[in-house]
């Protein structure tokens, strides 16, 4: 069977006006502000405004350890926000602003797929409202503050050797990693090695997605550290007297972008942090004001539970105060054939076609790494629901296997057919949530504020993780004991890990156990509000492969595009 691309079946999807999407949260057409035809910002008034409403039921979206193919969170977030509605329950889906960076480079688009995806794709895989860059003009503006601080003398006796905040800029491009800025003749400002990351990695990105309010946001963006002093203090945006206007570039962007789903179901499209040293999940502002306006919120966090999930309920939900209901964990017969050990799988490249066998055998030799992200899930007291996202190319023999797994650890399962079906095919799984988020959450953070830095990382790696241990390199120890100095001890931890195995080390498949986290170097988003100790190469610039997805995107005679999936 061959299914139209997920770029055809958008432009294909007749749209609903905004106002009717709006309508069906219970949102007026005057807290909209129209983008086009196809998205409408919300204005912030409708926090103050729908605050005496019930809220919404809490389900977010995680995954076992993902393949680097992705495993249909974004589907399945879509697929069961649609589903909901068969179920006679009002639903709004909350994702992330997808990067252009990735769009252009591995990824291809980023809006979910198939008969479950946020409409107009496109609007949503380019600039969509211009968030972007706005968090990239903030970013840069603070840069720019500081680079004209030191060549004004320096007042605040910055160190500039220990300066950490760099630009950004939404593309892949590896050349611009390092780089000497202030060439030239005096004039042109203070030579020094810095380099740019990519937009979603920016601290303000992060800002964005963790702020409550604009004040809120305006307090954050002044805590951000943008280096040290001779003496070790640390230097904040504030300092350097540029929170102010970097709030007034961020104003528009704090406000959620409205979409809808290829079945017209609400979309709330809002901030994009980097998932490997963010934490990788959508704003708090966008589910605040979803969970004010719907029977069933779903929000999707990044990569697998033990990442995505781990920081939605320890980071996202010790800002937001939202209580999850239910986690639905995306399992697939590829990734749990891949835990297997027995294949290879790569990015940009088909399965091996001895992975497309029927072959149950093989996916119950990858269930460990099911079985710990369900665990993962119930440590937060939250109930798990494992959803088989079904590819054309699984053998029913292969879903049962999962089934069987995940019915023996007590969790509720469902296959979901969303990508082909839409919502109807997801109904199964809708049921299963609801039953799940019907029962009294038992939702717990992990750890509380005032455990110490050290704590709070072990306590991830033994419990989420699976680690015996953790290790630190000196320079990780020394900067730990400097943010605990320096009064940043209370914030939570944002482990930069990879998140293609549960442990540190991408090639360890399935649930390893044994194994020591090797923290090499420790740093603070104090701004946004976390401490991030690296585990492992993190890059924070992401580059091209040999045939980018930009040499297959084009412009047709009609002036349409062609090419963006
Ligand atoms: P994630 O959000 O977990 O990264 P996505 O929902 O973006 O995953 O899906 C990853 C890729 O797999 C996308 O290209 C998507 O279109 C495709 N995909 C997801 N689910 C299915 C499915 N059931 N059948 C076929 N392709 C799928
Ligand atoms: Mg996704």
């Amino acid at each position: 069977m061959t299914i139209p691309s997920d770029l055809d079946i958008s432009r294909a999807t007749p749209l609903t006006p905004l106002e009717d999407v709006a309508a069906q949260l219970g949102i007026g057409a005057h807290l909209l502000e129209p983008h086009g035809r196809s998205v409408a910002k919300i204005s912030l008034d409708a926090m103050e405004e729908l605050s005496n409403r019930p809220t919404a039921r809490y389900v977010v979206v995680s995954a076992i350890t993902p393949t680097p193919l992705g495993e249909g969170k974004t589907t399945t977030t879509v697929g069961l926000g649609q589903a909901l509605r068969y179920l006679g329950k009002r639903s709004a889906v909350a994702i992330r602003q997808p990067s252009m960076g990735p769009t252009f480079g591995i990824k291809g688009g980023a809006a979910g797929g198939g008969y479950s995806q946020v409409v107009p794709m496109e609007a949503l895989n380019l600039h969509l409202t211009g968030d972007m860059h706005a968090v990239t003009a903030a970013h840069n503006l603070l840069a720019a503050m500081l680079d004209n601080h030191l060549h004004k003398g320096n007042a605040l006796g910055i160190d500039p050797q220990r300066i950490t905040w760099r630009r950004v800029l939404d593309v892949n491009d590896r050349d611009l990693r390092n780089i000497v800025t202030g060439l030239g003749g005096r004039a042109d400002g203070t030579p020094r090695q810095t380099g740019f990351d990519i937009t979603a990695a920016s601290e303000v990105m992060a800002v964005l997605a963790l702020s409550t309010s604009l004040q809120d946001m305006r307090r954050r963006l002044g805590r951000i550290v943008v280096g040290y002093t001779r003496d070790g203090a640390p230097v904040s945006a504030e300092q350097l007297r540029a929170a102010g206007a970097m709030t007034v570039i961020m104003r528009d962007a704090i406000k959620p972008n409205l979409m809808q789903t290829t079945e017209n179901t609400p979309v709330l499209v809002h901030a994009g942090p980097f998932g490997n040293i963010a934490h990788g999940n959508s704003s708090v502002v966008a589910d605040r004001i979803a969970s004010r306006c719907a029977d069933y919120v779903v929000t999707e966090a990044g990569f697998g539970a033990d990442m995505g999930a781990e920081r939605f309920f320890n980071i996202k939900c010790r800002v937001s105060g939202l209580r999850p209901d239910a986690a639905v964990l995306v399992a697939t017969v590829r990734a749990l054939k891949a835990h297997s050990g027995r294949y290879t799988v790569v990015a940009g490249r088909p399965l091996p076609p001895a992975m497309l066998a029927e072959n149950p055998d093989d996916v119950l030799a990858g269930a460990a790494n099911l079985r710990k992200q369900i665990d993962n899930i119930r440590l937060h007291g939250v109930s798990p629901v494992v959803a088989i996202n079904a590819f054309p190319t699984d053998h029913p023999s292969e879903h049962q296997a999962i089934r069987e797994v995940a019915e023996a650890e007590g969790a509720r399962v469902a296959v979901s057919n969303h990508y082909l079906e839409g919502g109807k095919g997801a109904v199964e799984l809708a049921e299963a949530v609801v039953a799940a988020a019907e029962q009294p959450s038992g939702f717990r953070l992990l750890y509380p504020d005032s455990a110490d830095l050290r704590t709070k990382i072990e306590t991830i790696a033994t419990r989420v993780y699976g680690a015996a241990g953790v290790s630190y390199q000196p320079a990780a120890s020394r900067a730990l004991d400097a943010y605990e100095a320096n009064g940043f001890g209370d914030l939570p931890v944002c482990i930069a890990k990879t998140h293609l195995s549960l442990s540190s080390d991408p090639t360890l498949l399935g649930a390893p156990t044994g194994w020591t986290l090797p923290v090499r170097e420790v740093r603070a988003s104090v701004g946004a509000g976390f401490i991030y100790p690296i585990c492992g190469e993190m890059r924070t610039m992401p580059g091209l492969g040999s045939h980018p997805a930009a040499e297959s995107i084009d412009i047709d005679e009609n002036g349409n595009i062609i090419g963006l999936n």
